[in-house]
């Protein structure tokens, strides 16, 4: 059956006593018989726990898109890879990190600077942040453009009008970290009201977003707000 969707794979929260929750984020996506795997979370036990309990086979993937090098996002990298994987990464990433996982094993190295088409319907928003530099992916599935955050470290606005600018049309849906937790009441309110002005139609945060921005952006956004943990599928 081909389905066109994005489904959680690592996530802070799980309801299914059969899944495991952990800090970090890996979605994976299905589109046009493609099979996208966005960051690996942290714990190779998890990722790999998760995957089989969904009846996800993580050899089977065609491409790894790795948002940032922080470890809830690529620390269960060594459990995603395998041969003919096409590897796309900020272009930043640490020699450490190039040198800990070697190529010999068969998958292709793709650093990423500006933005780029990772395959059709499949972009890289490229570099973003200077402290912290991210990329995220943008997905243009038949419903439309669908952004995806790791951390959302360059900031969730931002980010999203870089996406939106690219794809040349509103986001029908942003998803992943967006990274709110101990910012203030007006802040998050100030965010949410320039998610909407740019278009933003919904959004599905998790991860580090944290639970009271979550709960804020859960009344102010109504219908137009996903609950999203592992096991959540989301159409694209
Ligand atoms: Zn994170
Ligand atoms: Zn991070």
């Amino acid at each position: 059956m081909v389905k066109d969707h994005i489904l959680i794979l690592y996530d802070n929260r799980t309801d299914r006593s059969d899944l495991q929750p952990g800090w970090g984020f890996s979605a994976l996506i299905e589109l046009k018989g493609r099979r996208v795997l966005f960051d690996t979370g942290a714990d190779k036990l998890v990722l790999e726990h998760n995957a089989e309990a969904l009846g996800i086979d993580l050899a089977s993937t065609d491409t790894l898109v790795l948002s940032h090098e922080h470890c809830d996002h690529i620390g269960a990298i060594t459990s995603a890879l395998h041969r003919n994987l096409e590897v796309f990464y900020p272009a930043s990433f640490s020699t450490l990190f190039q040198g800990e996982v070697s190529e010999e094993e068969g998958w292709h190295a793709h650093p990423v600077s500006q933005p780029v088409e990772i395959l059709p319907r499949f972009h890289s928003t490229g570099e973003l942040g200077k402290k912290i530099v991210e990329q995220s992916l943008i997905v243009e599935g038949d419903e439309g453009p669908v952004l995806i955050t790791g951390c959302a470290h360059p900031g969730i606005v931002e980010i999203a009008r870089v996406a939106t600018d690219i794809v040349g049309k509103p986001l029908r849906l942003v998803l992943g970290g967006f990274h709110l937790y101990g910012k203030k009441a007006a802040e998050v309110e100030e965010i949410a009201a320039d998610l909407k002005r740019i278009g933003v139609k919904q959004i599905a945060p998790c991860h580090c977003t944290g639970e009271r921005a979550m709960e804020f952006l859960e009344r102010t956004f109504g219908k137009r707000y996903l609950v999203i943990k592992v096991e959540s599928e989301v159409k694209i």
